[in-house]
């Protein structure tokens, strides 16, 4: 048995401005068939399981690329051909092989190509031709197209968001392909289009219980894997949209009935399972209501992590407006602001001076802000763990400004744990607010220490207002934008 496994992608915010480069490849995870010798990424994590599996059953692995970028505007065009060609090559060489087993996100778009992953999977399957099994694990927040399916084996993707689960789904997948090159299973996918387009949060009730249900149905009559696609709604794509895979071993008919069963669950709860977003007036009074700290409030508009800048001031500029900064202490982070970071490292420890922080990408980023500031903690090559993954912040500054405490960085990444603070040295209950840009990822780390957690409803680059997002490739009706999209 030989196998090709290979990590490959990106999250594309297609109205993000800032250009997806071999750069920001480089800054994330870029690796050429040596990716499992490093410390599991974001992407590569399945890759980690992979191999195990295959090395501890005896089987050949061949292993290619590892490349993933911090989700940012459409991948530069050459880029992508690039990257996507040296997975090709590799595989050519390897063949013939029984099994590719690719992780991927799912929602890359690169300047030329809306469904990158298509792409990729219709060049892999004509290398390999039809007897070779074809497997990709993918993000949740991805699309999914006719072109993926049609040239793929098995299609699975996350359940959790936070993405906790990277490594069960990674060997789910490896058994399915396994048994389906063994000839034990014949896995036949069914999809259900939900038509509604917007963010679950799987801690939360009712969708915690919703994977829960998923994972009972697995293994009962012939279902093999059963994935909800949240879809990424800052990706204007005629593939975007929450779908329900259901993969049956040759039970095509049941598979369409349950996809469908379950996407019509979704319709039901699509209500109860949106979090309320408060205005950032009324977050603040809550956080604010609130007898202890830490309360945890979410720039939902501004993860690096969907494709914003990471360096918007709304929230900022809202805490110097009411002056919250006079009656309760307040921390936020990560600022996506090199120029500002190299200022405060040249000054060192201590140093007290005017700082410009943020607002320096575009409008999407709000007003730069003046501050007099003191520098308190510097931390080179600075790291937090996202999952069993390691990702990388740059170098991090601390500073304080008149009861703000600020984290200044040079990637921009979002918030995924603490210790973006805590490396720092900075000392969570010490303040009552701490403001994090992240849209859901922060929840694994900050909330068994949050006294409450509260998403904040702000302008910016992922704004939740799915109603209004101005798509342009992506034409079928979904709710919320109609009530009766299925009409
Ligand atoms: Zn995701």
């Amino acid at each position: 048995m030989k196998i090709f496994i290979a990590s490959y992608g990106t999250e594309t915010n297609t109205f993000s401005s800032i250009p997806t480069s071999m750069n920001s490849f480089h800054e994330s995870t870029l690796f050429y068939g040596d990716g499992t010798s490093h410390p599991p990424a974001f992407l590569s994590a399945p890759l980690h399981v992979w191999k195990k599996m295959a090395t501890d059953a005896g089987f050949e692995i061949v292993e290619s690329i590892s490349a993933d970028a911090q989700p940012a505007g459409p991948v530069v065009q050459k880029v992508y051909e690039e990257l996507r060609d040296c997975l090709l090559q590799d595989l050519q060489e390897a063949l013939p092989v029984d099994m590719v087993l690719l992780s991927m996100h799912g929602a890359m778009v690169s300047q030329k190509c809306n469904d990158c992953e298509g792409d990729i999977l219709e060049r892999t399957r004509e290398l390999v031709g039809n007897k070779t099994v074809i497997g990709a694990e993918l993000d949740l927040h991805c699309h999914i197209s006719e072109r993926m399916l049609e040239n793929s084996n098995a299609l699975i993707t996350f359940k959790e968001y936070p993405h906790i689960d990277t490594m069960e789904r990674a060997s789910e997948l490896f058994r399915i392909c396994l048994d389906t090159c063994n000839n034990k299973v014949l896995p036949v996918t069914s999809v259900y289009d939900t038509h509604i387009i917007q963010m679950w949060r799987t801690p939360l009730e009712p969708m915690k219980s919703f994977v829960r249900h998923m994972q009972e149905l697995e293994g009962e009559n012939e279902v093999l894997s059963i994935s909800f696609v949240h879809g990424f709604p800052w990706g204007d794509v005629s593939d975007l949209g929450g779908k329900i895979i259901v993969i049956t071993n040759n039970r095509s008919e049941y598979g369409n009935i349950l996809a469908e069963k379950l996407g019509r669950q979704l319709w039901d709860i699509r209500r109860k399972s949106q979090v309320h977003i408060p205005e950032m007036d009324e977050a603040f009074d809550i956080a604010m209501s609130e007898p202890h700290g830490p309360v945890v409030l979410a720039d939902v508009a501004d993860n690096a992590g969907g494709g914003a800048p990471s360096d918007s001031t709304f929230l900022l500029e809202k805490v110097l407006e009411r002056k919250i900064n006079g009656s309760a202490r307040v921390l936020s982070g990560c600022y996506w602001d090199p120029m500002a970071v190299h200022f405060c490292i040249e000054a060192g420890i201590g140093a007290t001076m005017d700082l410009r922080v943020g607002g320096k990408c575009g409008p999407f980023s709000g007003n730069p802000i003046d501050l007099r500031i003191t520098v308190r903690g510097i931390q080179t090559n600075a790291t937090q763990p996202f999952g069993n993954a390691i990702s990388k912040i740059g170098d991090a500054v601390w500073i304080e400004a008149d009861g703000i405490d600020l984290v200044l960085n040079t990637l921009r990444c979002q918030v995924f744990h603490p210790q973006v603070f805590t490396g720092l040295g900075i000392q969570l209950e010490n303040y009552h607010i701490v403001i994090v840009k992240s849209t859901q990822h922060f929840f694994a780390g900050f909330s068994p220490l949050a006294k409450k957690i509260i998403y904040v409803k702000t302008p910016g680059a992922l704004s939740p207002d799915f109603s209004n997002i101005p798509y342009r490739k992506f034409r079928k009706p979904y709710w919320p934008k109609n009530e009766k999209p299925f009409d």
